[in-house]
């Protein structure tokens, strides 16, 4: 077996990582213990969440060790097993890491997938991944959209906000989204069949109340919260009564020294509204059933999704950090 690279934690990032935080480092292959496979990592997801793990603090995981490479959703190919249930060359799914050799003991998340039943094999990192699902749950178990409402999706032409808006138009909602800058603008209009576009960038927050006013004179049913920060701010202070605002990240946040914390909570008192977290874990047992309704509306051309695949284990730190920058176009793959 070749050696092992590894993109590793080095040292928990202050704020906004900096490539002095991790380190592409080379170790031996590792060996199988029985019932083990060694899965060679082809695509990781890189994801805003993995930001999160690399913080040694309170979350649904536990964090990144120092000093082991970084963790990712990964699809790849069994390389050696010592599990009779797997082959060499079977593709597996699993939560592994950005490394070109992990171990994985399948019967959690490790799991064998079907490159002929999908377009790509990515695929099973974004449209039939927990991107994509977390947009068909996140919408319509948490949003609970209903025909005629009108939906707002913040970080509107991301992996999971692109999926949201088009979600929600086959709800019969008219959808509002908010990205950064005119090119995201006019693909959120043109690709993904948003109603109307705001870009955020430039705008306090009085100038993205008065946007969202503009594009939704009588309020908002649902917000689809992406990014936090003053852009929630602005969607709380035109709810709808009985709104709904799901809650599915903070990325304006996640590279904060210090939480920015959100101050118009008090509208959901005044239009008798809720805002709820959603985590896609949650919906693990059902994601069959909304992969099949997504691969339906793919096959009937009713839906569109956008890949970002980066080449090289090498350009890890600098893709990952386009998600900070709004750099990447589609849900973020690397390829190694
Ligand atoms: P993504 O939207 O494809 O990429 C991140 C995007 O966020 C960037 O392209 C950028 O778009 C925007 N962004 C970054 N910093 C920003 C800032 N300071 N202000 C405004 N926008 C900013 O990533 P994704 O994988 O689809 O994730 C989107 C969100 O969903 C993240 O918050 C993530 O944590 C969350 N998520 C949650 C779950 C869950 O289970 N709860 C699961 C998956 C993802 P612009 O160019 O528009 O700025």
């Amino acid at each position: 077996m070749p050696d092992n690279r590894r993109f590793v934690l080095v040292r928990r990032p202050d704020g906004t990582p900096v490539p002095d935080d991790f380190a592409l480092q080379t170790a031996p292959t590792p060996t199988l213990a029985p019932g083990a496979v060694l899965v060679r990592n082809i695509y990781a997801s890189l994801d805003p969440a993995i930001r999160g793990w690399l913080d040694d603090a309170p979350s649904y995981m536990p964090p990144v060790p120092l000093g082991d490479p970084v963790r990712a959703t990964t699809v790849g190919t069994v390389a050696a097993s010592a599990n009779p249930d797997f082959a060499i060359g079977d593709w597996v799914l699993g939560l592994n890491a950005i490394e070109d050799y992990s171990v994985a003991v399948p019967g959690g998340f490790t799991q064998k997938i079907d490159p002929g039943a999908v377009p790509a094999v990515t695929n099973y990192l974004s449209v039939f991944g927990a991107v994509g699902l977390t947009a068909y749950f996140g919408l319509l178990e948490v949003g609970k959209p209903r025909a005629g409402e009108t939906v707002l999706v913040t970080g509107a032409a991301g992996a999971v906000g692109s999926l949201v808006g088009q979600i929600a138009r086959l709800q019969g909602c008219r959808v509002i989204g908010i990205a950064g800058g005119p090119a995201k603008c006019t693909r959120l209009i043109e690709r993904y069949g948003y109603d109307a576009a705001i870009d955020y960038r430039g705008k306090d927050e009085a100038a993205l109340v008065a946007a969202i006013a503009a594009a939704a004179p009588d309020g908002v049913d649902v917000i689809f919260e992406n990014v936090g920060g003053i852009i929630l701010d602005a969607g709380l202070m035109n709810l709808r009564d009985g709104a709904r605002v799901a809650l599915c990240g903070l990325i304006s946040e996640y590279n904060a020294p210090a939480p920015v914390g959100v101050r118009n909570l008090w509208q959901l008192i005044v239009h008798s509204a809720s805002i709820n977290g959603l985590l896609v874990r949650d919906f693990v047992p059902r994601f069959g059933e909304g992969a099949a309704v997504m691969a339906g509306w793919l096959a009937e051309g009713k839906l569109v999704f956008d890949e970002d695949i980066v080449d090289g284990i090498d350009n890890a730190f600098a893709a990952f950090m386009t998600l900070f920058s709004g750099g990447n176009d589609g849900k973020l793959i690397l390829k190694f």
